[in-house]
């Protein structure tokens, strides 16, 4: 179990990370992670600050209702995608919800998900869609659909609104949201020439699951490292 200070350091880390990525969008996308010790409360980014402007000072604490209860910075009017997967998942602690561009292109094609290089065959079991609605998730009602939509799996495709990923810790739900994002990057590349014509195999993809799933929290690591290198 991390100390707050650590879990506030690794949100700042994730957020860095993703606009890197380029799921920042601007000032919309989010992170969010349950407090050590307690699953009825969960830190999470502020609105107005881009993802890479997260601090210490300026993160959040929100109840599963959605209310902040502590922290001065405004609350995003989407926490309820975070409050409602929380309140019925307590086998996760963290979440990532962004506006990923080719994820968000990608949803439009209403294409499954295919294993085109090795991100795509990470999701060989399926991602689930939520279609319900392509507005923002603005109360618990619409929060609570996302979380029937996501039920047990740890990713989910907003169709053309965005992504959310789940983890054990924040470092899985982010390395997650990398992975998701590229392998709707390469499938809109090949669809762009007419679609697949060769995909990974199942058991290719079982296997490799197996193999780089576990390395999630390295990738982070890496990615952590890569950010600071490139303020140098
Ligand atoms: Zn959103």
């Amino acid at each position: 179990m991390p100390s707050v200070d650590t879990l506030k350091q690794s949100l700042i880390d994730a957020g860095r990370i993703l606009a890197d990525e380029g799921q920042g969008d601007l000032i919309f996308g989010h992170v969010s992670a349950r407090l050590p010790n307690d699953a009825e409360h969960f830190l999470m980014k502020p609105h107005q600050v881009g993802m890479e402007e997260i601090t210490a000072d300026n993160l959040i604490t929100v109840n599963l209702e959605g209310e902040k209860v502590a922290g001065d910075a405004p609350r995003h009017i989407e926490v309820f995608i975070h409050s409602e997967i929380l309140r019925v998942r307590p086998d996760i602690t963290a979440l990532v919800h962004t506006h990923a561009p080719n994820a968000v292109a990608f949803s439009a094609l209403g294409r499954p998900l295919q294993g085109v290089g090795h991100e795509g065959a990470l999701f060989h079991a399926g991602v689930p869609v939520f279609s319900e609605t392509a507005d923002l998730i603005i109360d618990q009602a619409r929060g609570k659909a996302v979380a029937r939509a996501m039920a047990d799996s740890d990713v989910l495709i907003m169709r053309n609104h965005g992504i959310v990923t789940a983890g054990r810790n924040i470092e899985e739900a982010t390395v997650l949201a990398v992975f998701l994002e590229r392998a709707c990057q390469a499938q809109l590349a090949v669809e762009a020439c007419g679609g697949a014509k060769h995909l990974c195999s199942h058991d290719d993809a079982v296997a490799k699951t197996g193999r780089i799933m576990p390395q999630r929290g390295k990738v982070f690591e890496y990615l952590v490292r890569r950010n600071a290198a490139g303020d140098a």
